[in-house]
This record gives structure tokens, sequence and C-alpha cells, in this order.
């Protein structure tokens, strides 16, 4: 039983950090994200940890169509043992799901406090992402937004076939734009594709 409420306006954490306004096209191909009833966003951030605050290392917005080509290049191993992890993880997330809901804190903040996999706050990550989803231009609560830690990253990264993670290494690429200074950082796919 997934509860889900869904508010306006989008909060401003999700906006494109370059313009400081909702996303308006996909990443990946460029499409109108209004055209679509629901998109994907992703941020990547970095713990510095001389100013002791989260910087922004790459973000992306993504449509639902270029959201399932993704999905459908990961293998059937990966796909299995992806859902084997979070499976592994699920007491956790349920909980902290369960716990959101049930005080409507339908706050963004609350919802990024911590990996909802491991519950390491992201406070003490040297990396972590943050996934949402928008549906008609509202933010979804539902089973996002989600935060997955550094630890997180690693695991998923363990269990991937090699073409997959070549997949998404590649897609990493067209995202940053092959840019070096992230060229160490671990693409963590968005929660659509599971
Ligand atoms: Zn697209």
């Amino acid at each position: 039983m997934t509860r889900k409420k869904i508010s306006f306006p989008v909060p401003s954490f999700f906006y494109s950090f370059d313009t400081n306004a909702p996303f308006v096209q996909c990443t990946m191909c460029n499409g109108e994200l209004q055209q679509f009833s629901k998109y994907f966003i992703e941020k990547v951030f970095k713990q510095n940890r001389v100013l002791n605050k989260s910087e922004i290392v790459y973000e992306y917005a993504i449509c639902e169509s270029c959201v399932s080509s993704m999905t459908s290049e990961i293998s059937n191993e990966s796909k299995v043992a992806i859902t084997q992890l979070y499976e592994d993880y699920s007491e956790n997330f349920l909980r902290k799901l369960d716990y959101l809901h049930r005080t409507e804190k339908y706050t963004i903040d609350s919802w990024i406090e911590r990996c909802s996999l491991t519950g390491k706050e992201v406070r003490l990550c040297n990396e972590y992402a943050v996934n949402a989803i928008i549906e008609d231009g509202r933010i979804v609560y539902e089973h996002t937004p989600i935060v997955i830690s550094d630890d997180f990253v690693l695991k998923i990264q363990e269990v991937l076939s090699k073409e997959t993670k070549d997949t998404f290494n590649n897609y990493r690429d067209k995202i940053t734009d092959g840019s070096p200074s992230v060229e160490d950082l671990i693409f963590s796919p968005t929660p659509g594709i599971y």
C-alpha cells in the first residue's frame, strides 16, 4: 500500500541550477517536458567538507520515453540483481515511507535528509543523488523523492553486469558532456528505471 500526494508547486530544490526555474527540456532528447505527463529529475551532490555544505555536481531531467529506452538497455541479469538489492533494504525504506506519509510530511526537507535505503545522513556522504518524479507540473510524494547515498550506489555498482555499467557510463557522459571533473562519479540511474 503506497500512498501518494501530488503537491504544487515543485520545490525550488528541483529547479534547474542554471536557470533557477523548473526544467523545460529533456536532457537526453531535448523534447519539451510539458508535453509529457510525467518526467524524472536527478541531482547529484558532493559534500564540501571545508564549507560544510552540499554542492551540485550534475543534474538532469528526463522524459518518460527516454526513461523507457534507458530501461530497455539494462540487462535482465542486472534488473534482477537491482531488484534483489532494493528488496534487501526494503524494510528501512518502507518504514521511512510509512512515517513520512502517516505524519503527512509533504515538505521536501523531510525526504532528503538521509539515504532512503541505508539511512545514512546526507551530510555524512561524500556523494549522494536525489531523484524525484514530476507529474503534470507537480511533485509526487510516493516512493519518491528518493535519496541514494554513496554507500548504496557502490552496492548497485557491485551487482551490475559489465554491459549495464557501460550503458550507464555512456548516459552519464552524455549528461555531463564528458566533463572530466565528474568522470570519477558513479552514475546512479533514476527511480523510473526500477
Ligand atoms: Zn527525452
